[in-house]
């Protein structure tokens, strides 16, 4: 297909790898609309933080500015653009959102303007529509960019249409009142049907409320927001848009998780040298201080909420000591989780921590770990998982959303089948955890461990099958 022919699609991410990440949302931004760019001539925007490395990805300001009005004050920005791996990039330049030193905000808490911030980017994107309107598809991730679905529904300018995926119901962004006006929005919109919810505003809800059409990471996450255990205050809102709602899994960049050229690992290695994989483990065992090579490495890798299960972790961190492991810890996050989980690393030497966020030292640890732990409390989706198995890690999870239906339990284990195996609990319950360790221990020294290592590592956790469904998706809402 001639590039001319190919539709038009601009991809709006708060965060997107390689140029700003702090968790999955960056990956799957830069990894999806690789997968789609065959078929589909894209273009991927985000906003112009501080911590951007201009000169590294040749970054350069583009002739397009903009005062964006609201409630009577006027805000400048600025496009900036590069052309990366083949892939065009925008980043919206704006002293509020460029001036500052996180994306959001400090650890537990986020910066006060964040709604005039996001609104902004919001409200840039949709200029840059307006003045190129050969865009066919406008794909949002996430609250950061739900309120674009209303205004382009509301412009009678445009005519593109909308998708709002959703990577993580819990954060719905938030307001009170009054920021509606503060992002120059009428009274009109707050009522249950749009934005307001329970007395405040919810940008979210704009999303799913004018999207042409609704996705989520999973297809078990999809079922799981539609109930009030999982649904975070908007099942009921979900339900009623649940007609435009489906799930599809994400998968990694096959480019970026590869043991077999990794540039960060101490030792390449593919399932058919899996012994190789040894060598990162000895090489990460001296850097951290940790002792015993024949011990089973465990490794965490994530943000401290209470999403990803810390707290059941952090819970049976003590028993673990009789277990003859090691245990390897990156993140960051919460305060209070930080200081509990010095306090017992300072008492056990089979524990190490590291706290910060380390793109090179998550891909060391993939490669050098037995087994990954992911006791989520719910999930989305999750990477992690999916870039463990792909490093011949052996998952340990909660059957919760995407960790369910990326992760088989090892009871039904079958070489022939194309899915990844683990060690699954059902109980987001220490004790659950505990035990699944346990059982992990004595897995450890198996050949039915090394055949499931083996077998992971050749598995497709690609985007290629869901990237078909997306492409579906942009093409049935253009008919
Ligand atoms: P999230 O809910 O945080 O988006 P995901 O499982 O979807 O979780 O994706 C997490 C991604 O972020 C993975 O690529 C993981 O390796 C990476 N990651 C998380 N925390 C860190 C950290 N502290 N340092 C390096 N990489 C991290």
């Amino acid at each position: 297909m001639q590039t001319s022919e190919k539709k038009k699609v601009l991809f709006a991410a708060s965060e997107v790898y390689p140029f700003a990440k702090s968790g999955g949302l960056a990956d799957v931004a830069a990894s999806l609309p690789k997968a789609l760019a065959k078929e589909f001539e894209i273009s991927v925007i985000l906003p112009f933080y501080s911590s951007i490395d201009v000169e590294k990805y040749y970054i350069v300001p583009l002739d397009l500015s903009y005062t964006i009005n609201m409630n009577q004050k006027n805000y400048e920005a600025i496009l900036y653009g590069c052309s990366y791996e083949g892939m065009t990039y925008y980043f919206v330049k704006s002293p509020c959102i460029s001036e500052k030193e996180y994306f959001y905000g400090p650890p537990d808490q986020g910066y006060e303007d964040n709604a005039q911030r996001f609104t902004l980017f919001c409200r840039v994107i949709v200029e840059l529509l307006k003045e190129d309107q050969a865009y066919s598809i406008l794909h949002l991730n996430d609250w950061q960019t739900a309120l674009a679905a209303l205004l382009v529904k509301e412009d009678e300018n445009l005519q593109l249409k909308t998708v709002y995926t959703i990577h993580n119901l819990a954060y719905q962004g938030i307001f009170n009142h009054s920021t509606l006006h503060e992002i120059g929005l009428s009274e009109h919109y707050f009522n249950m049907d749009a934005l307001e919810f329970y007395g405040n505003i919810n940008l979210m809800k704009a999303g799913i409320a004018y999207a042409d059409s609704i996705t989520t990471v999973s297809s078990e996450y999809a079922k799981e927001i539609q109930t009030e255990t999982f649904g975070c205050g908007l099942n009921g809102f979900l339900r009623y848009h649940q007609h435009k709602l489906q799930g599809i899994l994400n998968g990694i960049d096959t480019k970026v998780f590869v043991p077999e050229t990794d540039p960060h690992i101490f030792q390449q290695y593919s399932s058919e040298t899996l012994k190789k994989k040894r060598e990162n483990k000895k090489s990460y065992l001296k850097s951290s201080g940790l002792k015993g090579i024949h011990k089973p490495l465990f490794i965490f890798i994530g943000r401290f909420t209470w999403q990803k299960g810390i707290d059941l972790l952090i819970k049976i961190l003590d028993e673990t000591a009789d277990l003859d492991i090691n245990i390897a810890i990156l993140g960051e996050g919460e305060t209070a989780y930080h200081q509990k989980l010095e306090k017992i690393a300072s008492l056990h030497k089979h524990i190490h921590l590291f706290f910060g966020y380390k793109e090179e030292l998550s891909h060391q640890m993939y490669a050098a770990g037995d087994f990954l732990l992911m006791p989520s409390m719910f999930e989305p989706c999750g990477l992690n998982q999916m870039i463990a198995m792909r490093y011949g890690t052996v998952p340990i999870v909660h059957r919760v959303g995407g960790l369910k239906e990326s992760v088989h339990p090892l009871e039904v284990f079958d070489p022939k089948s194309k899915k990844g195996f683990g060690i699954c609990f059902d109980k987001p319950e220490p004790e659950a955890l505990l035990q699944a360790i346990k059982v992990s221990v004595s897995l450890f020294k198996t050949s039915q461990y090394k055949k499931v290592r083996k077998h992971n590592m050749k598995c497709d956790f690609s985007w290629s099958s869901s990237a078909k469904k997306y492409a579906k998706l942009y093409h049935d809402l253009e008919q």
